[in-house]
Protein backbone atom coordinates (compact mmCIF):
# COMPACT_ATOMS: atom_id res chain seq x y z
CA UNK A 1 0.00 0.00 0.00
CA UNK A 2 3.18 2.13 0.27
CA UNK A 3 4.37 1.17 -3.81
CA UNK A 4 3.76 4.26 -5.88
CA UNK A 5 5.01 2.35 -8.83
CA UNK A 6 3.12 -1.13 -8.31
CA UNK A 7 -0.27 0.83 -7.24
CA UNK A 8 0.18 2.45 -10.96
CA UNK A 9 0.37 -0.51 -12.80
CA UNK A 10 -2.27 -1.94 -11.17
CA UNK A 11 -4.71 0.44 -11.20
CA UNK A 12 -3.98 1.53 -15.27
CA UNK A 13 -4.39 -2.73 -15.48
CA UNK A 14 -7.81 -2.80 -13.56
CA UNK A 15 -9.25 -0.20 -16.17
CA UNK A 16 -7.96 -2.12 -19.04
CA UNK A 17 -9.07 -5.32 -17.46
CA UNK A 18 -12.56 -3.76 -18.00
CA UNK A 19 -11.80 -2.35 -21.28
CA UNK A 20 -11.61 0.93 -20.61
CA UNK A 21 -9.76 3.72 -22.86
CA UNK A 22 -7.15 5.00 -20.46
CA UNK A 23 -6.20 8.84 -20.74
CA UNK A 24 -3.77 9.51 -18.61
CA UNK A 25 -2.34 8.37 -14.99
CA UNK A 26 -0.60 10.58 -11.69
CA UNK A 27 0.09 8.88 -8.59
CA UNK A 28 2.05 10.47 -5.83
CA UNK A 29 3.60 8.88 -2.97
CA UNK A 30 3.23 11.10 0.40
CA UNK A 31 5.49 11.78 3.36
CA UNK A 32 5.97 9.70 5.25
CA UNK A 33 3.84 6.73 3.60
CA UNK A 34 0.53 6.89 1.83
CA UNK A 35 -0.26 6.95 -1.67
CA UNK A 36 -2.71 9.20 -4.21
CA UNK A 37 -3.41 8.59 -7.69
CA UNK A 38 -6.03 8.68 -10.73
CA UNK A 39 -6.50 7.19 -14.09
CA UNK A 40 -8.22 9.14 -16.37
CA UNK A 41 -10.22 6.92 -18.74
CA UNK A 42 -12.51 7.49 -21.47
CA UNK A 43 -15.12 6.52 -19.28
CA UNK A 44 -14.14 8.61 -16.29
CA UNK A 45 -11.68 7.73 -13.76
CA UNK A 46 -10.54 5.01 -11.26
CA UNK A 47 -9.11 7.16 -7.78
CA UNK A 48 -7.19 5.54 -4.90
CA UNK A 49 -5.87 6.99 -1.46
CA UNK A 50 -3.65 4.62 0.43
CA UNK A 51 -3.07 4.67 4.57
CA UNK A 52 -0.51 1.95 4.00
CA UNK A 53 -0.43 2.27 8.39
CA UNK A 54 -4.00 0.29 8.67
CA UNK A 55 -3.26 -1.90 5.38
CA UNK A 56 -6.29 -0.22 3.63
CA UNK A 57 -6.98 1.89 0.40
CA UNK A 58 -10.26 2.86 -0.87
CA UNK A 59 -10.82 2.76 -4.45
CA UNK A 60 -13.42 4.62 -5.93
CA UNK A 61 -14.35 3.79 -9.81
CA UNK A 62 -16.15 5.99 -11.76
CA UNK A 63 -17.78 4.58 -15.24
CA UNK A 64 -20.36 5.44 -17.96
CA UNK A 65 -21.27 3.44 -20.75
CA UNK A 66 -21.39 -0.36 -21.09
CA UNK A 67 -17.78 -0.46 -19.16
CA UNK A 68 -18.10 -3.02 -16.24
CA UNK A 69 -16.83 -1.53 -13.20
CA UNK A 70 -16.78 -4.75 -11.43
CA UNK A 71 -14.16 -6.74 -13.39
CA UNK A 72 -11.82 -3.52 -12.61
CA UNK A 73 -12.81 -3.99 -8.85
CA UNK A 74 -12.50 -7.47 -8.87
CA UNK A 75 -8.91 -7.51 -9.90
CA UNK A 76 -7.71 -4.77 -7.53
CA UNK A 77 -8.77 -7.14 -5.09
CA UNK A 78 -6.49 -10.25 -6.71
CA UNK A 79 -3.71 -7.59 -7.35
CA UNK A 80 -3.81 -5.90 -3.95
CA UNK A 81 -3.97 -9.34 -1.83
CA UNK A 82 -7.47 -8.12 -0.13
CA UNK A 83 -7.97 -10.34 3.11
CA UNK A 84 -11.45 -8.34 3.54
CA UNK A 85 -12.87 -5.75 0.73
CA UNK A 86 -16.92 -3.69 0.89
CA UNK A 87 -18.18 -2.11 -1.92
CA UNK A 88 -20.87 0.36 -2.67
CA UNK A 89 -22.61 0.52 -6.44
CA UNK A 90 -24.21 3.93 -7.21
CA UNK A 91 -25.91 4.99 -10.00
CA UNK A 92 -25.30 8.69 -10.40
CA UNK A 93 -27.29 11.22 -12.49
CA UNK A 94 -30.40 9.83 -13.62
CA UNK A 95 -31.48 11.40 -16.73
CA UNK A 96 -35.37 12.05 -16.01
CA UNK A 97 -34.23 14.77 -13.31
CA UNK A 98 -31.24 16.67 -16.26
CA UNK A 99 -32.42 18.95 -18.80
CA UNK A 100 -30.65 18.92 -21.97
CA UNK A 101 -28.39 22.12 -23.02
CA UNK A 102 -29.41 22.76 -26.71
CA UNK A 103 -25.87 23.27 -28.28
CA UNK A 104 -24.61 22.36 -31.74
CA UNK A 105 -23.50 18.56 -31.35
CA UNK A 106 -21.87 18.62 -34.25
CA UNK A 107 -19.11 21.10 -33.51
CA UNK A 108 -18.54 18.78 -30.42
CA UNK A 109 -19.05 15.49 -32.25
CA UNK A 110 -16.89 17.06 -34.81
CA UNK A 111 -14.24 17.29 -31.98
CA UNK A 112 -14.71 14.13 -30.39
CA UNK A 113 -14.50 11.96 -33.72
CA UNK A 114 -11.42 14.34 -34.78
CA UNK A 115 -10.06 12.22 -31.35
CA UNK A 116 -7.66 9.47 -32.01
CA UNK A 117 -6.88 6.81 -29.36
CA UNK A 118 -2.97 7.27 -29.65
CA UNK A 119 -2.44 4.10 -28.15
CA UNK A 120 -0.38 5.06 -25.12
CA UNK A 121 -1.25 7.23 -22.17
CA UNK A 122 0.99 9.84 -20.10
CA UNK A 123 2.22 8.66 -16.78
CA UNK A 124 2.61 10.70 -13.81
CA UNK A 125 4.38 8.38 -11.62
CA UNK A 126 6.37 10.34 -8.83
CA UNK A 127 9.78 9.19 -7.19
CA UNK A 128 9.94 11.34 -4.16
CA UNK A 129 13.36 11.64 -1.76
CA UNK A 130 12.60 13.85 1.00
CA UNK A 131 12.87 14.70 4.83
CA UNK A 132 9.84 16.02 6.82
CA UNK A 133 10.41 19.61 5.28
CA UNK A 134 11.78 19.47 1.77
CA UNK A 135 11.72 16.70 -1.05
CA UNK A 136 13.07 16.38 -4.52
CA UNK A 137 10.68 14.18 -7.00
CA UNK A 138 11.44 13.10 -10.29
CA UNK A 139 8.95 11.86 -12.79
CA UNK A 140 9.77 8.47 -13.88
CA UNK A 141 8.10 5.87 -16.15
CA UNK A 142 6.44 3.55 -13.65
CA UNK A 143 8.69 1.01 -14.82
CA UNK A 144 10.83 -0.75 -12.39
CA UNK A 145 13.97 -2.85 -13.58
CA UNK A 146 14.83 -4.30 -10.35
CA UNK A 147 13.29 -4.10 -7.15
CA UNK A 148 14.49 -6.28 -4.46
CA UNK A 149 14.30 -5.94 -0.55
CA UNK A 150 17.98 -6.97 0.34
CA UNK A 151 18.74 -7.94 3.99
CA UNK A 152 20.12 -4.12 4.53
CA UNK A 153 17.43 -2.15 2.21
CA UNK A 154 15.26 -2.18 -0.72
CA UNK A 155 16.97 -1.79 -3.85
CA UNK A 156 15.42 -0.10 -6.96
CA UNK A 157 16.31 0.57 -10.19
CA UNK A 158 13.32 2.49 -11.69
CA UNK A 159 13.71 4.88 -15.10
CA UNK A 160 13.15 8.23 -15.07
CA UNK A 161 11.89 10.46 -17.95
CA UNK A 162 15.07 13.59 -17.29
CA UNK A 163 18.06 11.36 -15.81
CA UNK A 164 17.61 7.96 -17.37
CA UNK A 165 18.01 4.91 -15.18
CA UNK A 166 18.66 5.52 -11.87
CA UNK A 167 19.84 3.46 -8.56
CA UNK A 168 17.17 4.15 -5.33
CA UNK A 169 17.93 2.61 -1.87
CA UNK A 170 14.90 2.70 0.06
CA UNK A 171 13.23 6.29 -0.67
CA UNK A 172 16.35 7.67 -1.35
CA UNK A 173 18.06 8.65 -4.73
CA UNK A 174 21.26 6.97 -5.11
CA UNK A 175 22.66 7.49 -8.23
CA UNK A 176 21.35 8.27 -12.35
CA UNK A 177 22.59 7.86 -15.69
CA UNK A 178 22.79 11.46 -16.36
CA UNK A 179 24.18 12.64 -13.40
CA UNK A 180 25.96 10.32 -12.03
CA UNK A 181 29.44 11.48 -13.42
CA UNK A 182 29.01 14.77 -10.74
CA UNK A 183 29.39 12.71 -7.89
CA UNK A 184 31.98 10.01 -8.62
CA UNK A 185 34.49 12.49 -10.59
CA UNK A 186 34.22 14.63 -7.46
CA UNK A 187 34.39 12.00 -4.74
CA UNK A 188 37.85 10.81 -6.24
CA UNK A 189 39.61 12.75 -8.42
CA UNK A 190 40.21 15.69 -6.02
CA UNK A 191 41.61 12.98 -3.26
CA UNK A 192 43.58 11.28 -5.65
CA UNK A 193 45.57 14.13 -6.88
CA UNK A 194 46.06 15.66 -3.15
CA UNK A 195 48.06 12.15 -2.67
CA UNK A 196 51.48 12.62 -4.35
CA UNK A 197 51.56 9.20 -5.39
CA UNK A 198 48.75 6.87 -4.31
CA UNK A 199 48.84 3.25 -4.90
CA UNK A 200 46.87 1.27 -2.56
CA UNK A 201 43.48 2.54 -2.27
CA UNK A 202 40.25 1.39 -0.36
CA UNK A 203 36.49 2.34 -1.24
CA UNK A 204 33.75 1.90 1.30
CA UNK A 205 30.69 1.29 -0.24
CA UNK A 206 30.23 2.94 -3.80
CA UNK A 207 28.49 -0.70 -4.61
CA UNK A 208 26.73 0.85 -8.26
CA UNK A 209 30.80 1.01 -9.10
CA UNK A 210 30.85 4.93 -10.58
CA UNK A 211 33.65 5.41 -7.60
CA UNK A 212 36.27 2.84 -8.41
CA UNK A 213 36.00 3.67 -12.19
CA UNK A 214 37.08 6.71 -11.94
CA UNK A 215 39.69 5.79 -8.93
CA UNK A 216 41.11 3.21 -11.79
CA UNK A 217 41.21 5.97 -14.70
CA UNK A 218 45.02 7.10 -12.23
CA UNK A 219 47.26 4.35 -14.10
CA UNK A 220 49.50 4.65 -10.76
CA UNK A 221 46.80 2.72 -8.77
CA UNK A 222 48.34 -0.92 -7.99
CA UNK A 223 45.55 -1.77 -5.62
CA UNK A 224 41.77 -0.86 -5.00
CA UNK A 225 39.90 -2.80 -2.45
CA UNK A 226 36.17 -2.33 -2.16
CA UNK A 227 33.95 -3.22 0.49
CA UNK A 228 30.27 -3.08 0.07
CA UNK A 229 27.77 -4.23 2.29
CA UNK A 230 25.00 -5.00 -0.04
CA UNK A 231 25.81 -7.56 -3.26
CA UNK A 232 22.35 -6.63 -4.36
CA UNK A 233 23.46 -3.42 -4.72
CA UNK A 234 26.01 -4.46 -7.38
CA UNK A 235 23.84 -6.98 -9.28
CA UNK A 236 21.49 -4.60 -9.82
CA UNK A 237 24.00 -1.60 -10.88
CA UNK A 238 26.04 -4.49 -13.38
CA UNK A 239 22.79 -5.31 -15.15
CA UNK A 240 20.92 -1.75 -15.37
CA UNK A 241 23.52 0.60 -14.63
CA UNK A 242 26.21 -0.74 -16.95
CA UNK A 243 28.15 2.54 -17.99
CA UNK A 244 28.52 2.98 -13.84
CA UNK A 245 29.28 -0.71 -12.97
CA UNK A 246 31.91 -0.78 -15.57
CA UNK A 247 35.15 -1.73 -13.60
CA UNK A 248 34.08 -4.95 -11.70
CA UNK A 249 36.12 -6.86 -13.85
CA UNK A 250 39.24 -5.07 -13.48
CA UNK A 251 42.36 -7.03 -12.16
CA UNK A 252 43.85 -4.59 -9.43
CA UNK A 253 40.13 -4.40 -7.76
CA UNK A 254 39.49 -6.57 -4.94
CA UNK A 255 35.45 -6.77 -4.27
CA UNK A 256 34.58 -7.81 -0.83
CA UNK A 257 30.60 -7.77 0.03
CA UNK A 258 31.14 -7.22 3.79
CA UNK A 259 30.27 -4.55 5.72
CA UNK A 260 32.80 -1.23 5.82
CA UNK A 261 33.04 -0.94 9.37
CA UNK A 262 33.74 -3.81 10.93
CA UNK A 263 36.52 -4.54 7.98
CA UNK A 264 37.63 -0.61 8.77
CA UNK A 265 38.23 -1.85 12.22
CA UNK A 266 40.02 -5.09 11.76
CA UNK A 267 42.43 -3.13 9.12
CA UNK A 268 46.08 -3.49 9.53
CA UNK A 269 47.44 0.31 10.49
CA UNK A 270 49.07 2.65 7.96
CA UNK A 271 47.85 0.47 5.03
CA UNK A 272 46.66 2.41 2.87
CA UNK A 273 46.67 5.81 0.93
CA UNK A 274 43.43 7.08 0.25
CA UNK A 275 40.10 5.88 1.94
CA UNK A 276 36.80 6.80 -0.07
CA UNK A 277 33.40 6.39 1.88
CA UNK A 278 30.97 6.48 -0.54
CA UNK A 279 27.99 5.12 1.57
CA UNK A 280 24.56 6.21 1.51
CA UNK A 281 22.67 8.59 3.56
CA UNK A 282 23.38 8.49 7.84
CA UNK A 283 20.63 5.39 8.27
CA UNK A 284 20.14 1.72 8.50
CA UNK A 285 23.25 0.05 7.19
CA UNK A 286 25.00 3.35 6.62
CA UNK A 287 24.58 4.67 9.72
CA UNK A 288 27.63 3.35 11.48
CA UNK A 289 29.72 5.49 8.91
CA UNK A 290 29.27 8.49 10.37
CA UNK A 291 30.36 7.33 13.62
CA UNK A 292 33.79 8.59 15.84
CA UNK A 293 35.07 5.35 16.12
CA UNK A 294 34.88 4.39 12.36
CA UNK A 295 36.68 7.96 11.21
CA UNK A 296 38.84 6.79 13.98
CA UNK A 297 39.66 3.71 12.34
CA UNK A 298 40.13 5.21 8.96
CA UNK A 299 42.17 7.24 10.20
CA UNK A 300 44.35 4.70 11.74
CA UNK A 301 44.03 2.26 8.33
CA UNK A 302 45.64 5.61 6.50
CA UNK A 303 49.46 5.93 6.00
CA UNK A 304 50.90 8.77 7.65
CA UNK A 305 50.57 10.96 4.53
CA UNK A 306 47.19 9.89 3.78
CA UNK A 307 43.50 11.29 2.29
CA UNK A 308 39.97 10.32 3.71
CA UNK A 309 37.02 11.75 1.58
CA UNK A 310 33.58 10.80 2.76
CA UNK A 311 30.03 11.54 1.23
CA UNK A 312 28.85 14.55 3.65
CA UNK A 313 25.39 14.96 3.26
CA UNK A 314 24.38 18.45 2.72
CA UNK A 315 24.44 22.43 4.54
CA UNK A 316 20.82 22.32 3.45
CA UNK A 317 19.97 18.83 3.38
CA UNK A 318 20.44 16.66 6.97
CA UNK A 319 22.65 19.50 8.01
CA UNK A 320 23.16 18.10 11.71
CA UNK A 321 25.10 14.86 9.51
CA UNK A 322 26.81 17.58 7.76
CA UNK A 323 27.99 19.30 10.40
CA UNK A 324 28.73 16.80 13.25
CA UNK A 325 30.97 14.43 10.52
CA UNK A 326 33.16 17.41 9.99
CA UNK A 327 33.58 18.18 13.99
CA UNK A 328 34.51 14.41 14.33
CA UNK A 329 36.95 14.70 11.09
CA UNK A 330 38.15 17.91 12.82
CA UNK A 331 38.48 15.89 16.13
CA UNK A 332 40.56 13.20 14.93
CA UNK A 333 42.45 14.41 11.96
CA UNK A 334 42.86 18.28 13.55
CA UNK A 335 41.12 21.40 13.18
CA UNK A 336 42.79 22.46 9.59
CA UNK A 337 42.96 18.57 8.38
CA UNK A 338 39.09 18.61 7.80
CA UNK A 339 38.05 20.82 4.64
CA UNK A 340 34.80 20.69 2.68
CA UNK A 341 34.16 20.34 -0.83
CA UNK A 342 30.95 21.61 -2.00
CA UNK A 343 29.65 20.08 -5.37
CA UNK A 344 26.50 19.74 -7.69
CA UNK A 345 24.21 16.87 -8.01
CA UNK A 346 20.79 17.87 -9.71
CA UNK A 347 19.03 14.63 -8.41
CA UNK A 348 19.91 15.33 -5.22
CA UNK A 349 17.50 17.02 -2.56
CA UNK A 350 18.76 20.66 -2.54
CA UNK A 351 20.92 19.78 -5.17
CA UNK A 352 23.82 20.94 -3.08
CA UNK A 353 26.60 18.44 -1.66
CA UNK A 354 29.70 17.86 -0.15
CA UNK A 355 32.50 15.71 0.39
CA UNK A 356 34.04 15.78 3.59
CA UNK A 357 38.15 15.48 4.14
CA UNK A 358 40.56 14.04 6.60
CA UNK A 359 44.19 14.63 5.62
CA UNK A 360 47.44 13.80 7.19
CA UNK A 361 50.51 14.62 7.44
CA UNK A 362 51.61 17.12 5.10
CA UNK A 363 48.65 16.59 2.25
CA UNK A 364 46.83 19.66 1.72
CA UNK A 365 43.57 19.88 -0.12
CA UNK A 366 44.75 22.67 -2.53
CA UNK A 367 48.50 23.81 -1.61
CA UNK A 368 50.57 21.31 -3.78
CA UNK A 369 48.53 21.15 -6.88
CA UNK A 370 50.03 20.74 -10.65
CA UNK A 371 46.83 21.96 -12.15
CA UNK A 372 49.00 21.36 -15.69
CA UNK A 373 49.58 17.75 -15.51
CA UNK A 374 45.62 17.84 -13.18
CA UNK A 375 44.33 19.39 -16.67
CA UNK A 376 45.82 16.91 -19.27
CA UNK A 377 44.47 13.91 -17.19
CA UNK A 378 41.07 15.67 -17.81
CA UNK A 379 42.01 16.42 -21.16
CA UNK A 380 42.67 12.41 -22.13
CA UNK A 381 40.16 10.64 -19.77
CA UNK A 382 37.23 13.16 -21.03
CA UNK A 383 35.97 14.39 -17.91
CA UNK A 384 32.55 15.99 -17.81
CA UNK A 385 32.61 17.60 -14.54
CA UNK A 386 36.23 17.84 -12.79
CA UNK A 387 39.07 20.22 -13.90
CA UNK A 388 41.83 21.64 -11.43
CA UNK A 389 39.54 25.29 -11.48
CA UNK A 390 36.88 23.53 -9.93
CA UNK A 391 39.13 21.60 -7.57
CA UNK A 392 40.49 24.46 -6.18
CA UNK A 393 37.04 26.53 -6.36
CA UNK A 394 35.20 23.86 -4.60
CA UNK A 395 37.11 24.07 -1.28
CA UNK A 396 36.02 28.02 -1.45
CA UNK A 397 32.98 27.96 1.21
CA UNK A 398 29.78 30.15 1.82
CA UNK A 399 30.03 32.28 4.43
CA UNK A 400 27.18 30.56 6.18
CA UNK A 401 28.62 27.07 5.62
CA UNK A 402 32.12 28.50 7.22
CA UNK A 403 29.97 29.28 10.35
CA UNK A 404 28.30 26.11 10.32
CA UNK A 405 31.45 24.22 10.80
CA UNK A 406 33.19 26.50 13.65
CA UNK A 407 32.99 24.29 16.47
N1 LIG B 1 26.03 8.47 -3.93
C1 LIG B 1 25.29 7.87 -2.90
C2 LIG B 1 24.93 8.84 -1.82
O1 LIG B 1 25.46 9.94 -1.83
O2 LIG B 1 24.07 8.55 -1.02
C3 LIG B 1 25.99 6.66 -2.38
C4 LIG B 1 25.97 5.64 -3.38
S1 LIG B 1 26.56 4.10 -2.95
C5 LIG B 1 25.39 3.21 -3.82
C6 LIG B 1 26.18 3.80 -1.27
C7 LIG B 1 26.49 2.38 -0.91
O3 LIG B 1 26.93 2.28 0.47
C8 LIG B 1 25.29 1.46 -1.02
O4 LIG B 1 25.52 0.52 -2.02
C9 LIG B 1 25.17 0.81 0.36
O5 LIG B 1 24.78 -0.53 0.31
C10 LIG B 1 26.61 0.96 0.87
N2 LIG B 1 26.74 0.86 2.32
C11 LIG B 1 25.90 1.35 3.25
N3 LIG B 1 26.34 1.01 4.48
C12 LIG B 1 27.49 0.30 4.31
C13 LIG B 1 28.41 -0.32 5.19
N4 LIG B 1 28.22 -0.29 6.52
N5 LIG B 1 29.47 -0.97 4.67
C14 LIG B 1 29.67 -1.02 3.33
N6 LIG B 1 28.82 -0.46 2.42
C15 LIG B 1 27.75 0.19 2.91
Amino acid sequence: MNDVAAIERDMVDAAKKAEATVINSTFHHFSPYGVSGVVVIQESHLAIHTWPEYGYAAVDVFTCGEMNAWIAFDYLKESFQAKSYSAIEMKRGSVNLLTRNDFDISTMRQKANEWVNPGFYTRNVWFTDKDENQALSLRFTGDVFYDHQSPFQRVRILESYKYGKMLALDDMVMTTENDEFHYHEMISHPAMFMHPNPKNVLVIGGGDGGTIREVLRHKGVEKVTMVEIDGAVIEACKEHLPQIASSFNDPKLTLLVDDGIAFIKNAAPGTYDVILVDGSDPVGPAEGLFSVSFYQNCYNALKSDGVLVAQGESPKFNEKAFCELNYTLQDIFGRDKAPVSLFFVPTYPTGMWSFQYGLKGDIDAIKHLDNSSIDAFVQSEGLRYYNSALHTGSFALPNFVKSLLLK
